[in-house]
């Protein structure tokens, strides 16, 4: 466990043990391991065709304020606006 840590790239776990007060400093890769999460957005790519190539796709307006927003980025062929 290293004495000084960024919180910029790390979460700091906090619990109760058996013996008190336990904290852990968690990193990115602890969290979300890069080949984990690579597989991850592969199979997710799969789902989006297989369940969404047929699909027509047309800008939905917030369900919140109604506003139809400014597109921010493209992913997996959805286009995301806020
Ligand atoms: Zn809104």
């Amino acid at each position: 466990m290293p004495l000084r840590h960024s919180v910029l790239d790390s979460v700091v776990l906090v619990g109760r043990g058996w013996d008190g007060l336990m904290t852990a400093w968690l990193t990115e890769d602890d969290i979300r391991p890069a080949d984990l999460f690579a597989a991850y957005l592969e199979l997710v790519g799969l789902d989006v065709d297989a369940y969404f190539a047929d699909t027509d796709r047309r800008p939905i307006a917030c369900p919140a304020c109604d506003n139809a927003g400014e597109p921010v980025f493209a992913k997996l062929g959805f286009d995301f606006r806020e």
